[in-house]
């Protein structure tokens, strides 16, 4: 059985305050031992006979990020419509690539930029919601994420003349991977008698796959006119198997029903600011108990960069409230970014914290750098200064995909000259 040592952390951050010290279980000069694919111990002085010695002498570990909210493929359209709000971007951006024919391959090609990007900023589960464009888009889209040795979940945007494929997709490239599972993408809710008839069948779809839904909910205040969450209701989604995305026009009087029906919601802060959408109620949200996570949100958030997303998360919050000790605290921002992201996909008896038992999802940041140091306070300068040049090492599953700073078997100039190729074509056809 392969193992691994990470030996002598100045500091360890487990996320499970019942191994270290403080709300987030802090160990100086920790040790994290991998066995195989899982965390076999987290503590000072480990012995490692036969592992593999990863010297963390100077470095801080901490579990990988969570994002449970991204659109990878929209690197292709990264750039478009900066200046635009999000219904405009859409008709500008997102929803002409329908027309594109995009093949498996050109769908390979951003999705494979895209992969290497998000386990760059240290991320090691990610939640791909695709637009699904075609059965070939989608068959790329998963290859790539298949290939790329991180843990997903792959949001398949569900309509009913593709059922089949669904199932079929599933059955062929989801079932047999570990690392993978299946959600429900759903339509933008409304109480067209169409979009709910959708809405009913894909619950019932994601019910019969015991998989999770998951929706853009409220994201833009017109978004109110269409009712989405008695649309939701009506069609029998509206439980715990229900991701929403954003909730930024959410009101007060929605959070304690939102609440008691189980629905869980994603947090994505950068995107919200770019699209002008709107600043979520993260704290009225979280005080109902509500399951929040972060997401990166695809091309909205042009850099992937889970540290600035934390950032922006504790930003907004202060910024509206006046109130520098406001949820999220620094604290907070770590939380939902490992653990709360596994609270949303139910998997935190798997991922999110590094405890013995869990998925040796890893990731070792070096502060030792002109953004970073000198060193004052650790946890708060992995929130206010770290950046993805910071993520040194990245372990999905036990594997290292990044390496002292470099990705492990990748050409990344390959990478980038194949998705260059796929965008001019794109934006030529974009353009017109
Ligand atoms: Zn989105």
């Amino acid at each position: 059985m392969p193992r691994t040592l990470i030996r002598n952390a100045d500091l360890v951050l487990t996320m499970e305050p019942q191994l270290g010290d403080g709300e987030l279980g802090l160990i100086s000069g920790g040790d994290v031992l991998i066995e195989d694919d899982r965390i076999a111990a987290v503590g000072q002085g480990l012995e490692g006979a036969g592992a593999r010695i990863v010297d963390a002498t100077g470095k801080i570990v901490l579990p990988g990020f969570v994002d449970v909210h991204n659109h990878l493929w929209q690197s292709l359209i990264r750039g478009c419509g900066t200046s635009l709000a999000v219904g405009e971007w859409l008709q500008a951006c997102v929803f002409p690539v329908g027309q594109l024919n995009v093949t498996a391959e050109e769908a390979y090609a951003v999705v494979r930029l895209s992969t290497l990007d998000v386990l760059s900023t240290g991320v090691t589960t990610v939640v791909d919601w695709s637009h699904a464009f075609n059965p070939d888009f989608v068959r790329g889209n998963v290859q790539a994420l298949l290939d790329s040795g991180l843990r997903f979940a792959f949001a398949y945007l569900g309509r009913v003349e593709r059922v089949a494929d669904m199932w079929e997709m599933k059955r062929a490239m989801i079932d047999p991977n570990p690392r993978a599972r299946l959600q429900i993408g759903g339509v933008n809710p409304m109480m067209a008698a169409e979009v709910r008839h959708t809405l009913h069948s894909m619950a019932e779809l994601a019910s019969e796959m015991h998989v999770q839904l998951h929706v853009h909910l409220l994201e833009a205040e017109h978004n109110r006119q269409d009712e989405p969450l008695r649309a939701l209701d009506l069609a029998g989604a509206l439980g715990p198997r229900l991701i929403g995305a954003h909730a930024v026009h959410v009101t007060e009087d929605e959070i304690g029903p939102l609440a008691r029906r189980g629905v869980r919601l994603v947090h994505c802060p950068l995107s919200n600011m770019r699209l002008a959408s709107g600043i979520m109620r993260l704290g009225a949200i979280q005080a109902q108990g509500i399951r929040v996570g972060l997401g990166l949100d695809g091309g909205t958030n042009d850099t992937s960069d889970m540290f600035a997303t934390m950032r922006a998360a504790v930003g907004l919050q202060r910024a509206v409230t006046r109130n520098p000790a406001v949820y999220p605290t620094v604290a907070d921002a770590l939380y939902l970014a490992t653990r709360g992201g596994a609270e949303v996909l139910d998997m935190a008896d798997q991922i999110g914290s590094l405890a013995p038992g869990k998925q040796a999802d890893i990731i070792v940041l070096n502060p030792q750098t002109l953004n970073f140091a000198p060193r004052f306070d650790d946890v708060s300068q992995v929130v206010f200064n770290a950046q993805p040049g910071n993520v040194e090492w990245v372990f999905v599953d036990g594997r290292v995909l990044k390496e002292k700073g470099q990705l492990v078997g990748v050409d990344v100039a390959a990478v980038i000259a194949d998705a260059n190729q796929v965008v001019q074509r794109a934006r030529t056809a974009l353009r017109h």
